[in-house]
């Protein structure tokens, strides 16, 4: 990025916020991308392993620009946002740094809301409470939704079951080999649940402690790290890393469905085109992961949180990956594409729904 405004403008961003505090070391930005379907909303980063000042702020641009994506392609009211703060995420002032987030949050009057993200923690999202209340992603004593994990990886799985309705012609994962990649928060959640439903399961993770328990508990198989893209399989279900979908993975895929809860699976867009070439389905990462954040928001809509009606909303994932192959058969294109297609199609018409005044305010 050269320019900030350039940027801005070429994706159609709302505001950019700048904010530091000398005596405290601190400075952040806060993106606002889009708040057509609600307050822009996205976790807070913290990093400094960025080249420059501008790498920061494209960062955050690009994160917020993406939830606008991942709430508007889910059917939730919420716009796109993201907070980056400059700095090492192991510093150990962690009150200060969080609370004046906080303070900074709360300047711009709720059109904002933060939450959990890389090198930030549930116990910073208590300290930004203490000054704010535009947070998610807190534990259930501070009136949050806690552990999102397992909800991530139900939605991942409903994703899964909208493939296989696509590729076998039923939801049925009984019996369908799947290979997942990655046991941590999101991945073992996913093959416990992928036990019940009766899959056969084959895993690898860079943690042998964690290959061991799950192969243990779940009558699931093994294999080394670099092994599971060559798994002959039904399903490769990415939850670790990002960009696994590449020049070199590609070619070794013996699966039908990529689907899995890792962020930015694939390396670079024409990948997406390549798999679509191989007649593999690939559920948008976005599509598939939105599950957590799903039921992490549900309660600022209706107020509470109630686990049977962000659980209910998290199956519907299913029906958002349904309008995705919907679109990318009426349009010829690809699924990563259409899922682009389907929230951009969303904001447009609810702010045509929005330009109905409720209110009769003002009219001269
Ligand atoms: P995590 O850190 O708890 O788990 C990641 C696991 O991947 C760890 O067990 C790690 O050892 C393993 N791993 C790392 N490199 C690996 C490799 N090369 N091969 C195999 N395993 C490897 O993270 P998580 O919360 O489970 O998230 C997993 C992915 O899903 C991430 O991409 C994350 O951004 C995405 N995601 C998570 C959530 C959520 O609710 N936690 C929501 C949306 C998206």
């Amino acid at each position: 990025m050269e320019s900030i405004f350039e940027y801005m403008q070429k994706y159609d961003f709302e505001n950019l916020f700048f904010c530091q505090d000398r005596a405290l070391n601190f400075k952040a930005v806060i993106a606002i991308h889009d708040t057509t379907l609600g307050p822009a909303t996205g976790g807070c980063r913290m990093w400094n392993g960025y080249a420059g000042e501008l790498e920061a702020v494209e960062d955050a641009l690009r994160l917020a620009r993406g939830m606008t994506y991942k709430y508007a392609a889910a059917g939730v009211n919420l716009g796109g946002g993201k907070a980056v703060i400059i700095g090492d995420p192991k510093r150990t002032d962690r009150e200060p740094t969080f609370r004046a987030l906080g303070k900074f949050i709360n300047r711009l009057g709720g059109k904002y809301i933060t939450g959990e993200d890389v090198g930030t923690t549930l116990k910073d999202m208590e300290y930004i409470r203490m000054e704010t209340a535009h947070v998610v992603t807190l534990p259930t004593y501070l009136g949050g939704a806690g552990d999102i994990a397992p909800m991530t990886a139900l939605g991942t799985i409903r994703a899964m079951q909208a493939c296989c309705n696509r590729v076998y012609g039923s939801d049925d994962l009984e019996g369908k080999q799947v290979a997942v990649q990655g046991l941590g928060a999101v991945g073992h959640n996913v093959v416990e649940q992928l036990h019940e439903l009766g899959a056969r399961l084959t895993v690898t993770d860079i943690d042998p402690a964690k290959v061991e328990t799950m192969t243990a508990r779940f009558e699931a198989s093994a294999v080394q790290v670099e092994a599971i893209y060559d798994v002959d399989c039904d399903i490769f279900c990415p939850c670790a890393l990002g960009k696994v979908i590449n020049d070199d993975t590609l070619s070794r895929l013996k699966c039908k469905i990529i689907c899995g809860s890792a962020n930015n699976q694939l390396a670079e867009e024409h990948h997406g085109d390549r798999l679509e070439k191989m007649g593999l389905v690939y559920a948008p990462d976005y599509i598939a992961n939105a599950g957590g954040t799903i039921y992490d928001t549900d309660r600022l809509g209706v107020g509470g949180v109630s686990h049977e009606r962000g659980k209910t909303k998290v199956t519907r994932v299913y029906d958002n990956m349904q309008r995705v192959f919907e679109i990318a058969d009426r349009d010829g294109i690809p699924t990563y594409l259409a899922a682009d297609r389907m929230a951009e199609e969303r904001i447009r018409q609810i702010s045509e729904v929005k330009k109905y005044a409720d209110d009769l305010g003002p009219t001269f």
